[in-house]
């Protein structure tokens, strides 16, 4: 039995460090390209941001959208 323990506790602390390394991934996306998160969210094919957007004003009367994932959080902007 002290094997088996052994072996949940190893495996645990596997799946604890694996997930803290996905939530640590998720703000710093722009750093993975091997995801296409412009695209998809968090890089899941197939999963379209739930995005929200919001009218802008900039200088000289340019507007733009802004747009955050409630998901992912990404921020995506776009011309009017
Ligand atoms: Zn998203």
């Amino acid at each position: 039995m002290r094997i088996k323990e052994n072996s949940d506790s190893w495996r645990a602390s596997g799946i604890l460090k694996r997930d803290f390394k996905h939530d640590h991934s998720e703000p710093i996306t722009k750093f993975y390209s091997s995801k296409n998160t412009r695209k998809w969210c968090r890089g899941k094919v197939g999963v379209k941001h739930d995005v929200v957007w919001r009218a802008e004003e900039g200088f000289f009367g340019y507007k733009y959208k802004t747009g955050k994932c409630l998901h992912c959080g990404k921020i995506m902007f776009s011309s009017v």
